[in-house]
């Protein structure tokens, strides 16, 4: 029979009494001719008080490889003090089990330290000892670079979730069981909503973008290895024995070698969809509820928007009234674009704001693949390609699995044929989403709020193509992934009288000082006016594979967030979610409004 892979976190092994209470889970599995293969966290904050100490002494360790290398050697140590216990605590109720760390496990990994992928698991020695009836008992988070210099090697801050799937993977077994300090995977962090409740059910997708916009429950890298080989995957507490939540994933498309685990193609679709109109509306008031009206307003008119981008205005209050105003960008079928025009006429008019353009000949070009996850190269190298062809990006949407730009739609078929030869795939035109087989009854599943984000803007950008592509190279190259970016469609002119515009992102809060420094630089040697920052900000995000299929959820939620007067200082959207950053402030009441608009404190049936 396959083995089955447990993975325990680390408050379920933050005690003593804890990891017994474990051994005795593991052992009753192992009682019912099971085989069992266990990974483990470090106990409780037992990682953190770790980086605390080197932070001690170097403030930014993760910006230097040697030091990020002695910041491995250390973090790894968590895990081999929580095998050890847990194995000793197994024997003591008879049943064998022997602790291996990441390189006894034969797990291989890039030498890239600190977020090292899995090359692949030489399970042999695990192989072994269950043949013997032991218990292998493997530290989660780290592996090595190659079998011949031993490097440690560790995966990123949560990457045990990762070790265990990439396991059972390896393994072939037949499940891989998170067990955790929540009942499974909630509608949100229940720590934060008390009235959060379980998920049953929820598609790998849904998950992927949970997980990457600040739901930690699970590292968004295990959920794509799941996807990735079809590994039934569940998230169940360490507390009970009630079902939790299972990760539904589709099929394989195909058979993925287990010779390249995290690191095989990480774009694997390229897609053109030439039926695009954009609406943009410029100068609209930066306060609670423009967003709201708008976007109500399209949907009233039963029209589906998908991309929206709502850019910032770092600079000087505009000439006309010494308010702060912010341009909203979005997209439509071609085909609506006339009655969306003219219902954001309408509403643009009410606002006192006169500029809206309609520009029905564009087309938005995508790659998308769940291995881009932690690999900011990727959309840089997209950028890169385009520039190369000369097409000039007009505005950049990302998720963690997905990165699309809206393109002059005559470039569209150029566009297409350089990105799917650089990325090695067949392009095809975009086919209408597959239906969730969730029925849920809100097209909303889940809302994650997340308070490690910087909004960092680089102001003034010569409005031509390559210049997009310079800026996150950069940023990829020092390793800084970048979520949501928008772009301002409002075009200043600089000193030189050259067309410019704003570009605004999110980064990870750890990187903001890196990413400052770069960002001065590139400021310099690309004639821009300057870079603004701020670091406290929050980004509230609603997720749902059918939302889609349900106009006006955007507008719900812009409703929701108006309805409470928080105002929307960014909004980014990808088809399954809508992304909103707003002042940190107003982090936890944005979420517990989101998530009772969408009735998400009513159980699942
Ligand atoms: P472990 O140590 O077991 O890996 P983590 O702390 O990494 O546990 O992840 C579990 C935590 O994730 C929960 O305690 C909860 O606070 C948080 N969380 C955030 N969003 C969600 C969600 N949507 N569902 C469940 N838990 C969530
Ligand atoms: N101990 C590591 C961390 O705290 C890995 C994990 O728990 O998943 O990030
Ligand atoms: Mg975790």
């Amino acid at each position: 029979m396959a083995p089955i892979v447990h993975k325990y976190g680390g408050t379920s092994v933050g005690s003593v009494e804890r990891i017994q209470a474990v051994a005795r889970r593991v052992a009753a599995t192992v009682a019912t001719g099971r085989q069992v293969v266990v990974v483990v966290s470090a106990m409780g904050k037992q990682t953190d008080l770790l980086a605390k100490l080197a932070c001690d002494i170097v403030p930014h360790p993760s910006d230097d490889v040697a030091l990020r290398r002695e910041m491995d050697m250390l973090l790894s140590t968590g895990e081999q003090v929580s095998i050890a216990l847990l194995a000793m605590a197994l024997q003591q109720l008879d049943c064998p089990a022997i602790s291996m760390t990441g390189a006894q496990a034969g797990i291989l990994t890039e030498r890239e330290y600190s977020r090292a992928r899995i090359h692949k698991i030489v399970t042999d020695r695990i192989q072994q000892h269950l043949e013997r009836g032991k218990v292998p008992i493997v530290a989660g988070f780290q592996g090595i670079a190659s079998a011949m210099d031993l490097e440690i090697t560790t995966l990123g801050r949560g990457g045990s979730d990762t070790t265990a799937v990439a396991l059972a993977v390896a393994l072939q077994a037949e499940a891989c069981e998170i067990y955790t300090d929540v009942p499974g995977v909630l509608t949100t962090d229940p720590r934060r909503v008390s009235e959060a409740q379980l998920l049953p059910e929820i598609t790998s997708d849904e998950m992927l973008e949970l997980a990457s916009l600040g739901a930690r429950v699970l590292h968004p890298r295990a959920v794509e290895l799941a996807r990735n080989f079809g590994m039934k995957l569940v998230v169940r507490s360490s507390w009970t024995d009630e079902p939790g939540t299972v990760i539904l994933s589709p099929p394989p498309r195909r058979r993925t070698s287990f010779a390249s685990l995290e690191t095989s193609q990480a774009v694997n679709a390229v897609t053109a969809d030439r039926d695009r109109a954009k609406i943009v509306l410029l100068r609209v008031p930066d306060r609670p509820g423009v967003a709201a009206r708008l976007f109500e307003a399209i949907a009233a008119a039963g029209i589906n928007v998908d991309t929206i981008l709502q850019s910032i205005h770092p600079t000087p209050p505009d000439e006309t009234k010494g308010e702060m105003t912010n341009d909203i960008a979005f997209t439509v079928p071609r085909s609506v674009a006339a009655e969306a025009a003219e219902a954001a006429q309408t509403v643009a008019r009410d606002l006192g704001c006169r500029e809206v353009e309609l520009d029905c000949e564009v087309a938005k070009i995508s790659i998308a693949g769940a291995g881009m996850i932690g690999r900011p190269g990727i959309a840089a190298e997209m950028f890169e390609v385009l520039a190369a062809a000369n097409i000039n990006l007009q505005l950049i949407s990302m998720s963690e699995i997905k990165v699309s730009c809206i393109i002059a739609a005559d470039r569209a078929g150029d566009a297409a044929l350089q990105l799917s030869q650089y990325f090695q795939v067949v392009p095809h035109a975009v086919a209408d989403p597959a239906p969730s087989k969730i029925r849920n009854h809100s097209p909303v599943s889940g809302v994650a709020l997340d308070f490690d984000q910087a909004r960092l803007a680089i102001l003034d950008v010569p409005d031509r193509p390559g210049y997009a592509a310079r800026i996150f190279r950069r940023l990829a190259d020092a390793g800084i992934a970048v979520d949501t970016i928008s772009q301002s469609q409002r075009s200043q002119t600089n000193l030189e009288g050259a067309a410019t515009n704003h570009i605004a992102f999110t980064i990870h809060l750890d990187r903001a000082p890196t990413a400052k420094t770069l960002l001065y630089q590139l400021s310099d040697e690309l004639g821009c006016s300057g870079v603004a920052i701020d670091e406290d900000v929050a980004k509230v995000s609603i997720v749902g594979a059918s939302m889609e299929a349900h106009p006006g959820t955007a507008a719900q939620l812009f409703a929701a967030l108006a309805s409470a007067n928080i105002n929307l200082e960014m909004i980014s959207t990808s088809e399954i979610k809508v992304s909103c950053i707003v002042r940190a402030s107003e982090g936890n009441r944005a979420l517990q409004v989101v998530h009772s608009a969408f009735n998400l404190h009513e159980p699942h049936v």
